[in-house]
């Protein structure tokens, strides 16, 4: 009853998503000796016909491995079909999906709701939490971006980094910082605006960065905050004034 996870089935997802290089797959794929019978003599003989150093052939393969992955019974959570490194929208889920994930339309209920925290990292990091899914046992580390483009930035985590967490209070530092959540986000194509900037609470924001790094560039946080650089830098002279904070304001042509 433990078929979903199954080795070499969340192995075939790790390609599907995009976690697992080509490379790596083929050389797998070629040496295991109960994919045959798993995949059934049609789709192995896709796979191991693949040439895959052509980039359309091993989309369309990923394609068709996917929906035959979606189509086997399995936990209710959605945690096999995120990225290791992945990001959820608070509200409706509407990342350009890739091809093999079509129906990827979830809200952030659906993929969060059996997500149990299992600790908190505490301040000043009050972003930062890990969590273990009920439905699937994957642990996960998370990061509530809710300040700016309000996400989650989600990185899977495997058991012995849970247990450095839990016994240790050693956590792995790819969220520490709120300007990676915020970079992270930028990179994904997230760019909320702020209807009234000077009325909210993105000087607060600005502030809480300039003090993690003191003499961030105006730029830089116009950049993250997706602002006009006047609008930054007059945002920032507040930040300054009211957070006793640095921040640096050579970059800027005007203002
Ligand atoms: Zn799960």
């Amino acid at each position: 009853m433990d078929q979903p996870k199954a080795p070499s089935r969340l192995h075939l997802w790790r390609f599907v998503r995009g976690d697992e290089p080509s490379p790596a797959f083929e050389q797998w794929a070629y040496q295991d000796p109960t994919l045959q019978t798993q995949l059934g003599a049609d789709l192995h003989l896709a796979l191991i016909s693949t040439d895959f150093y052509d980039a359309e052939a091993v989309w369309s393969l990923r394609e068709r491995l996917g929906s035959y992955l979606r189509s086997l019974p399995g936990p209710r959570c959605r945690c096999v079909r995120l990225r290791d490194r992945d990001i959820v929208d608070m509200g409706s889920f509407n990342a350009p999906a890739p091809v093999f994930e079509q129906d990827r339309e979830w809200s952030h209920e659906d993929v969060m709701d059996t997500l149990a925290e299992v600790r908190r990292r505490g301040e000043p990091r009050w972003w930062l939490w890990a969590a273990r899914c009920t439905a699937c046992d994957q642990a996960w580390l998370v990061g509530s971006e809710e300040r700016q483009n309000d996400l989650y930035c989600l990185r899977r985590l495997d058991e012995k980094e849970l247990r450095a967490i839990e016994d240790e209070d050693r956590w792995p530092q790819d969220f520490d910082s709120y300007e990676r959540l915020l970079h992270l986000g930028r990179e994904a194509g997230r760019r909320v605006r702020f209807a009234d900037p000077l009325d909210s609470s993105l000087d607060c924001t600005m502030a809480d960065l300039a003090r993690a790094r003191p003499g961030i560039k105006v730029g830089e946080l116009a950049s993250l905050l997706n602002l006009d650089i006047d609008l930054a830098a007059e945002l920032a002279r507040r930040a300054e004034r009211q957070g006793g904070v640095t921040i640096s304001f050579d970059e800027q042509s005007s203002g």
